[in-house]
């Protein structure tokens, strides 16, 4: 039988893509100019980025696309959404109308269109993956379209060619009564008609706007959004296909394959990188063994479930000490600090079975011993919820991981309550969540419930944005967000996120 194995390639047909070799080539790369603010992403793009762009634009596109998929997991209203959004695009994506007269029109297009043709690499493989990326990139250009420049959106319309027949005054007197029927418009109101074939607007049949005939549409003008959203979809839904069938060929190129890999991955559970801003927050003094207890019930889920079971059992085991040490350190314990918090936890141990067995563990996760000359000084970097969410489940008598993910139902409501969160609403609501897997929005939910006031105070004083109050999907952040939120007023109102700066 032969094994294909498409990331490791053959010399001779590595060479037919070494894109080294392309310099003395033809030029075969040419920038867009990108008239529009919108775009159907009809035409590939065709002009070189460096890798770092690659990367760094598709992530972005994915945060936009996560905090849409976020927002219609929590039911918000296409009102609440765009809110939401607006911060979050202006922050990731912006994309300026012509009318702004800016001077980075161009970039925000390319990267806009550059971004969206990555991410259709990375998310065709599958047909879940195809249809949730549809879904999203379709509430994204929904979103956009809503917003943009009136006289724009028309010229971009018309620039489309989307094929419509006009319905022609004698058949809208014809059919006066039944258009007014179906429309909810008042018969003798002046209005433009279209006639689609009926699968194209699948959106206006099912809400019962249109009306029927002969396997044709009649949509009435102020309904051209659906139209131009549906033809979209469909594109974009074909070309998804085309994409999915080329994949393999696209495996060859081993500078790209594990980007895209990656990207895959973050899209089934998002990623984020673990902030150096996440440890130093204005107003904490600097975390010692004595204040965790105090600390902790600013913990998420993950890290209270830990901190109580080692304080029932004075032990935790190997996995659970290693998560958890890795967020203390993530909140500032330094590490003498986080070995006197374990010397102490593990008070059933000797000292010296303590100092042969475990001490030389937590120097390590903090990079004072063991590997590599990078790693030492820096240690491991504290774990990320989609590292929590997607490692292999814990054994018996373990307790690392998430437990929205790791417990039944019936005993993470229990976890739950046991950490103050008796709402009936919420917890069914958190059933639901992790039923479908939903599991970072189940701890988002809990988080903004035990935080509703202060989330209150701060959205309506503007001292935060919709920025800094996006989804959490670091149990660092939570934990600063938390902390922050509860101390209002103490001088260190800043914004959760404050200082972006990430770090691996
Ligand atoms: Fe912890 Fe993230 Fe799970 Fe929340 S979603 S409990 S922060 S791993």
């Amino acid at each position: 039988m032969i094994r294909h194995d498409y990331s490791r390639v053959d010399p001779k047909r590595r060479a037919n893509i070494d894109h080294k070799k392309r310099q003395f080539a033809n030029p075969e790369f040419k920038q867009q100019n990108y008239e529009h603010r919108l775009n159907y992403y009809i035409l590939p793009p065709t002009a070189e980025i460096t890798l770092e762009e690659f990367e760094t634009w598709a992530i972005n596109r994915l945060k936009v696309l996560s905090e849409l998929e976020a927002c219609s997991f929590r039911n918000r209203t296409p009102e609440e959404t765009a809110e939401y959004m607006t911060s979050i695009l202006n922050k990731y994506m912006p994309l300026r109308s012509n009318s702004s007269r800016s001077q980075s029109l161009q970039e925000e297009r390319k990267k806009d269109h550059y971004s969206h043709f990555i991410l259709r690499l990375a998310f065709s493989a599958t047909e879940d993956l195809r249809r949730r990326f549809s879904r999203l990139e379709t509430m994204l250009f929904r979103l956009r379209f809503k917003d943009d420049d009136l006289r724009e959106r028309k010229e971009f319309i018309s620039n489309l060619n989307l094929e419509w027949e006009e319905v022609g005054e004698s058949e809208k007197r014809e059919f006066a009564t039944e258009l007014a029927a179906a429309s909810g418009i008042k018969k003798g109101d002046e209005q433009e008609w279209f006639k689609v074939d009926w699968e194209r607007v699948p959106e206006l049949v099912e809400q019962r706007k249109v009306l029927l005939k002969r396997g044709k549409a009649y949509v009435p003008q102020r309904e051209q959004m659906s139209l131009v959203v549906a033809e979209f979809t469909k594109r974009l839904d074909e070309a998804l296909e085309l994409t999915a069938r080329a994949l393999p060929r696209l495996d060859e190129d081993d500078r790209l394959a594990p980007i895209l890999a990656h990207l895959s991955q973050s899209f089934t559970s998002p990623d984020a990188a673990y902030s150096s801003s996440d440890a130093s927050i204005d107003g904490l003094s600097a975390p010692t063994a004595n204040s965790i207890d105090t600390l902790s019930k600013h913990f998420p889920l993950c890290m209270q479930n830990l901190h109580m079971t080692l304080r029932a059992n004075s032990h935790l085991k190997h996995f659970g000490r290693l998560q958890y040490t890795l967020f203390l350190k993530g909140i500032g314990l330094s590490l003498d600090e986080c070995i006197n918090f374990w010397r102490r936890s593990f008070k059933l141990m000797t000292d010296e079975k303590f100092q042969k067995e475990y001490k030389y563990n937590i120097r390590h996760a903090y990079g004072d011993v063991g590997g590599d000359a990078n790693r030492r000084g820096r240690g491991y970097t504290p774990y990320s919820c989609q590292k929590l969410l997607t490692e292999p489940l814990p054994g018996t008598g373990q307790s690392h991981g998430c437990p929205y993910r790791t417990f039944t139902q019936d005993n993470l409501v229990a976890l739950l309550q046991r950490t103050g969160i008796n709402d009936r609403d919420l917890l069914k609501t958190v059933r639901e969540d992790v039923s479908k897997q939903r599991y970072h929005v189940a701890c988002n939910r809990v988080f903004e419930h035990a935080h509703k006031r202060e989330i209150k105070k701060v959205k309506d004083d503007g001292s935060w944005s919709a920025t800094d109050l996006d989804t959490i999907l670091h149990p660092n952040t939570y934990f600063k967000r938390s902390w922050l939120l509860k101390h209002l007023g103490e001088g260190n109102a800043g914004m959760a996120n404050g200082g972006d700066k990430m770090e691996e």
